[in-house]
């Protein structure tokens, strides 16, 4: 195995700084592996050639007469098909809102340019981000890079693909409840969702607003941690953004002596694969060595939050989703002519099955007679799980366990029973529930038939400590070489 190894966002950013490359070679390139690998994968669900080849130029301009250049420089990305890059298609892949291209540019993604990164495509994901496979897109489903026989997660599907296929070294995902941590794990990846307020909604098209969160994929930690310290700071568009610019980077803790990291004994429970268990073991092990201090910690809520976050989260996306009905965005149908039919016309033709799901469970919970039974009582829960992190960050720094209870399951696996395929998400939903810093990133691999699957450890900080966790999720990958290892698909693209 001897392919060139594929830039990392820093590398890329400082290479096109010194004038090694340009910012149009590296957004042909990316466009051409976007090609070479779209029939694979179909990660993708738009792509915006001409305007990324006219931001590298324009770019490559501005080098050329001396100008100073952003921490991104040049470095191509893809974004997530619920996000907002004025004029390009953001359909959430769904019918109901096919052909819609935003009139205006998310905070996030303007941030980005203003840094110099070129968002070459729009990538596939679950329709309205929701699930856990990819399999709920309606313009069909994402593979693997590691198995194309595989999930890739979900529900940010296709910009996990495309990072782990090499095609762009990184992507924006939005994680509600894992699905940026989820994919990262299945793909091999560092995916990172910041504290809940940390970069502005404003521009991402809404799933369950006290949830959502722009969340990137790259291969290493340094890497998301640029991206999202860029994407960071207060926005006053957005009146749930966190009051205070962006945080500074903490050096990665040399030895990691006095660092106590808490294991919730929830976390490793009696079903959770064997190889799972073992690779996460492994690098809690390798900390451990390192001089961190292993805490046994309890948050004896977590049996309660997938049901806690069913109803949160179809709740918000009922009222969400109310907006779509054929009068402000995406094609309409006319049913019999009356106003009602065509509402009922274009959203039952408009929807997905799942996405119909939510917004009939959303609609109960939220029912005059129902509300105090399922909507409050889940407030209730989601307060106690917030209580069990902060009585658990009395004791420890960090809390680790897994990201996912398996690794990358079979397309078709789960698709007929939803509860098994929202079980995918125990691990995830606590730390999104209570609005915490969490990120994801490779502790190694296991066996399955001739092929091998990523394992992603899973590191959660308290409120606002997301320098802290990130410092520590590029020491691990100072002590493990996971991240470096290639998909099969990503060492074709390179060779
Ligand atoms: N898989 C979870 C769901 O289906 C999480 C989705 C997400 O984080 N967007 O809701």
């Amino acid at each position: 195995m001897s392919a060139a190894p594929l830039k990392g966002v820093v590398e890329g950013a400082a290479a096109l700084r010194a004038g090694r490359t340009s910012a149009l070679a590296e957004a042909e390139r990316a466009l051409e592996r976007l090609e070479r690998t779209r029939g694979a994968l179909n990660a993708v669900l738009a792509v915006d050639r001409a305007g990324a080849l006219e931001r590298a130029r324009a770019l490559d301009a501005r080098r050329a007469r001396g100008e100073a250049l952003g921490e991104l420089a040049g470095v191509p990305f893809a974004l997530k098909a619920n996000m907002c890059l004025s004029g390009v298609e953001a359909n959430c892949a769904s019918r109901v809102l096919a052909g819609y291209a935003p009139p205006y540019t998310a905070t996030f993604v303007q941030r980005l340019l203003d840094a110099g990164a070129n968002p070459i495509a729009i990538a596939n994901m679950d329709e309205f981000a929701m699930g856990s496979s990819g399999e709920n897109s309606a313009y069909g489903t994402t593979k693997n890079p590691w198995d194309v026989a595989r999930t890739p997660g979900g529900s940010s599907s296709g910009s996990a693909a495309l990072v782990a296929a090499g095609v762009v070294p990184f992507a924006l995902g939005s994680d509600t409840g894992g699905s940026v941590r989820q994919p990262a794990a299945l793909t091999n990846l560092a995916g990172y969702k910041p504290t809940y307020g940390r970069i502005s909604r404003y521009g991402l098209i809404a799933f369950a607003s006290s949830l959502d969160q722009v969340s990137p994929f790259a291969r290493s930690v340094a890497d998301v941690e640029l991206v999202t310290r860029v994407m960071s700071g207060h926005d006053e568009r957005d009146t749930t953004s966190l009051p205070e610019p962006a945080f500074a980077a903490e050096p990665e803790p040399a030895a990691l002596a006095g660092l106590r990291i808490g294991v919730p004994r929830e976390y490793f429970p009696a079903t959770l694969d064997a190889a799972v268990r073992a690779r996460c073991e492994a690098a809690l092990a390798e900390l451990e060595r390192g001089g961190a201090r292993l805490v046994p910690v309890s948050l004896p809520h977590s049996e309660h939050a997938i049901a806690t976050y069913y109803v949160v989260a179809t709740a918000e996306a009922s009222s969400n989703l109310a907006r779509y009905d054929g009068v402000r965005y995406g094609p309409r149908r006319d049913g019999d002519g009356s106003l009602q039919s065509m509402y009922a016309a274009t959203r039952a033709q408009g929807f997905g099955d799942e996405v119909k799901r939510r917004i009939l469970l959303g609609t109960y919970v939220l029912s005059s007679g129902y509300y105090d039974a399922w909507y409050r009582r889940a407030l209730k829960v989601r307060t106690l799980l917030l209580r069990d992190f902060e009585r658990a960050f009395e004791r420890c720094d960090i809390v680790a366990g897994p990201t996912s209870p398996t690794a990358a399951f079979k397309l078709g696996e789960k698709t007929d029973d939803p509860v098994a395929m929202y079980l995918s998400d125990v691990l995830t939903v606590p730390a999104s529930l209570a609005g915490l810093p969490a990120l994801s990133l490779p502790c190694g691999f296991l066996d399955a038939g001739s092929n091998r699957l990523p394992v992603g450890l899973q590191l959660i900080g308290p409120a606002r400590a997301d320098a802290r966790v990130l410092a520590l999720g590029r020491r691990y990958q100072q002590l493990s070489s996971f991240h470096t290892e290639l998909s099969p698909l990503a060492r074709e693209v390179a060779a």
